[in-house]
């Protein structure tokens, strides 16, 4: 089918979830998609911040082709080597001690409200007062199913759907007293991305994250921090927290984990898992023998081509051409992020979808979210020269869109506390 016939077809047949925009990819190579003409795109987007190691990357063709001709599922009731391996890697890397595999984010995320109900529910059994609500942030997000969407802050994704899970309240982003305030033996679980990403590349302040984790310890609550955007190696460590002097009980992790199939994982210490018996909690496809053989490959090229160095140099760059654009051109009013995690925020909503609908015409993917903002999620196999193409052409898109020069804009924000 070509795209008229798709976009027709999909008009009529498909629940109308998605505004796409009018492409039809075919292929991919490197940090390039090509569409059915053959033209080729920039992907500074990377499926959502899922194809880390951009399109056609050999370590990932070649454990789909190995471990698809062993086996591809077996269910949740046998062995296979592929959890035990991951586990052990995923483990060592974030200091967490066990883990529970899942196809997404949000039933990662799912995973981990679980096992702090149940934490806290084991706790009071054990003679502990501590109740059963959460505290997230505002501006959050953690995915669309009924638990994740009760502790996601946009009212748009939640209202319509209410009544959502019950027991969530929202701090005011990065505001210490408020989280003070609302904090409780009542609470069981504090929600934190450690650099928001649906809510705008927002990196909470390390007081935030300190009186995050003091607060959860005086209780026995969980620090859960959802790395589902940020982790496995976006911001140049491994995970978001990492950048803080802070290590939470619980955390999750899905998008680039296996180089573009589903999984998800949530990732507990010793004292969060007490809480988890046989039969309490399951998946049928979660883990499956596919998936974790590509998220070991995709984990073993990260080291082995040393991303993490690559993501810091080739972040720290675009984030300084991103600054100077910034100094030029009024419009850009904020530049935050880490790593290869980074956006520009533009002063007025039609602009940044103005912006984002000119640089895809000039075949460079990016988004817009949190209304204002340009969003970058690249490939970690970025360079600086795809950075200088993108920067020259929004550069050029800003100054016919937003022709005013800046006087002195505020590029506050772009580094933890
Ligand atoms: C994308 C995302 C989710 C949801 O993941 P899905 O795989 O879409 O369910 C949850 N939390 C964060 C921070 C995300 O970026």
């Amino acid at each position: 089918m070509r795209l008229d016939e798709i976009r027709a077809a999909e008009a009529k047949l498909l629940l109308p979830t998605y505004e796409r925009n009018p492409i039809h990819f075919v292929g991919g190579e490197g940090v390039h998609l090509i569409d059915e003409k053959g033209e080729r795109y920039l992907d500074l987007l990377s499926g959502i911040g899922v194809n880390a190691l951009g399109y056609g990357h050999p370590a990932i063709e070649k454990a789909i082709a190995e471990q698809s001709r062993k086996l591809i599922h077996i269910s949740n009731l046998y062995f296979h080597e592929g959890q035990a391996e991951l586990a052990l890697r995923l483990t060592k890397m974030s200091g967490m001690d066990r883990a529970f595999f899942s196809n997404s984010g949000t039933e990662a995320w799912e995973a981990a409200l679980k096992l702090a109900r149940a934490h806290a529910g084991l706790q009071c059994s054990e003679g502990k007062a501590i109740g059963t609500k959460f505290l997230a942030l505002e501006n959050s997000f953690h995915g669309r199913t009924m638990g994740s969407v009760a502790t996601t802050h946009k009212a748009k994704y939640r209202e319509p759907f209410a009544p959502v899970m019950p027991g969530v309240e929202f701090v005011v982003f990065n505001d210490v007293a408020d989280l003070k305030a609302k904090f409780s033996s009542d609470v069981c679980g504090v929600l934190i991305e450690a650099i928001q990403g649906e809510g705008g590349i927002r990196p909470v302040s390390k007081e935030f994250m300190a009186a995050a984790r003091d607060l959860t310890l005086s209780t026995g609550a969980l620090l859960i921090c959802d790395e589902i955007q940020a982790g496995l190696g976006r911001t140049g460590k491994w995970f978001g927290y990492q950048h803080y002097d802070v290590q939470p009980d619980v955390m999750t992790i899905a998008k680039p984990l296996a180089g573009g199939l589903p999984l998800g994982a949530m990732l507990c210490t010793e004292e969060a898992a007490r809480a988890i018996h046989p039969g309490m909690h399951g998946t049928t496809f979660g883990g499956g023998p596919l998936a974790c053989a590509v998220a070991l490959a995709v984990i073993e090229t990260i080291e082995e081509e040393n991303l993490l160095q690559h993501v810091t140099e080739v972040g720290t760059y675009f984030h300084g051409r991103l600054d100077e654009l910034a100094e030029k051109h009024a419009a850009i009013v904020d530049v935050r992020g880490m790593g290869l995690m980074l956006a520009a925020e533009l002063d007025s909503a039609d602009l940044a979808k103005q912006v984002a609908g000119a640089m895809l015409e000039q075949r460079i993917l990016i988004n817009r979210t949190s209304e204002t903002v340009l969003r970058f999620l690249p490939p970690f196999i970025l360079g600086k020269d795809h950075v200088d193409h993108a920067i020259d052409a929004l550069d050029s898109i800003l100054t016919e869109h937003a022709p005013q020069t800046a006087g002195a804009p505020t590029t506050g924000g772009k580094n933890v506390g």
